[in-house]
């Protein structure tokens, strides 16, 4: 569908809208080619109209959290793209107290929108405990819902109660925990869903504790990783039991490159954009890897990244 057509379809939608829009912008690698149309709904009245719309034109849609686990191939990506703005981004403290014998807990209801280091900067105020394991994790409350975010610390599925989504039909829905089927940086929403918004269980704590948990997480993370380069964070998950960036470092790849698509030297599971590279340098560096580490070890390494758009 030409840029032309789609300014006449969504002329009546309100708040940002761009057109043509390179998606290096909204992607923590800074790679990506354009979006046709990306929008920013700021309330769920908004986002049912475009999701209408949307499927009565047959107008593909994507979702884009903060972009943080994400590759966007040089040719961009036809259709529509959704940031939720504004509205999406509230978070508020349930006022019901789960007493149980040994703790107290409460529920923090976060919208999809919202920013992760938004929800632990929250649970540390409140001297909540559970959602130490993402201090220093990137992106958006819902994109780590669908990527199930975590490290060996703990996962957001062990906070998570309910999500409530809108579906591609514009329906909404509350789904519980158990039918997500979330497993290791995997859920199972229902296929093209938007999350709106999760409630999160958290227990009464110690600041004082929660706090030095968080700072000895973050400070390890700065250690650990190229946080001043341009990423997507890990590239590929995990083997059972196994490191994917061992396998890398093993295979002699840290500071091989593509372009400047680069193995970092500091991390091997973490490919760094030095300036200019594509996501073709991407693509092609993100083979070779699995290639030589496939040839070394007989280990198919399995990409974490979200690859998206058009060649
Ligand atoms: C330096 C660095 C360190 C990182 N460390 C970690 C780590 O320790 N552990 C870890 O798990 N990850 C890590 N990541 C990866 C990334 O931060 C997480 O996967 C994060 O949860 C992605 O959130 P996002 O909002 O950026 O999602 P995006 O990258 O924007 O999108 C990811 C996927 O979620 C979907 N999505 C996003 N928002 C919504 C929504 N509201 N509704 C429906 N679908 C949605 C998108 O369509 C896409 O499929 C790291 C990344 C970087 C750059």
């Amino acid at each position: 569908m030409k840029i032309e057509e789609l300014r006449i379809i969504f002329e009546e939608i309100g708040g940002k809208k761009r057109f043509d829009e390179p998606m290096r912008n909204y992607t923590s690698f800074r790679i990506g080619g354009t979006a046709d149309l990306l929008i920013f709904p700021e309330n769920a009245e908004d986002l049912k109209k475009i999701l209408y719309l949307c499927r009565r034109g047959g107008i593909p849609v994507f979702i884009l959290g903060f972009g943080t686990n994400l590759l966007v191939r040089d040719g961009g990506i036809r259709g529509v793209v959704i940031n939720l703005n504004k509205g999406f981004r509230d978070m508020r403290l349930d006022e019901k107290i789960h007493q149980t014998p040994n703790s107290k807990r409460r529920t923090v209801i976060a919208g999809g929108g919202a920013g992760l280091q938004k929800l632990v900067g929250f649970a540390l105020k409140n001297k909540l405990s559970g959602m130490e394991f993402a201090a220093g994790i990137p992106g958006s409350v819902g994109g780590a819902l669908i990527m199930n975010a975590g490290t060996k610390d703990g996962e957001i599925k062990d906070v998570v109660q309910g999500v409530k989504i809108i579906t591609a039909d514009g329906e909404t829905k509350t789904i519980q925990k158990k039918d997500i089927g979330f497993s290791y940086r995997h859920s199972e929403f229902p296929a093209n869903s938007i999350i709106l918004e999760t409630s999160i269980l958290l227990k009464n704590g110690k600041g004082k504790d929660i706090k030095k948990k968080m700072e000895l997480l973050v400070k390890n993370r700065k250690l650990k990783q190229p946080l001043s380069s341009y990423s997507a964070g890990s590239v590929f998950k995990n083997p059972s039991g196994d490191f994917a960036a061992r396998l890398i470092e093993s295979a002699g790849l840290k500071g091989f490159g593509v372009g400047d698509a680069i193995v970092s030297h500091k991390h091997a599971n973490f490919i760094v954009n030095r300036d200019m590279a594509t996501a073709g340098d991407v693509l092609k560096l993100i083979e070779i890897v699995k290639e030589k580490v496939f040839v070394r070890t007989g280990v198919l390494l399995e990409e974490e990244i979200r690859i998206v758009g058009e060649d």
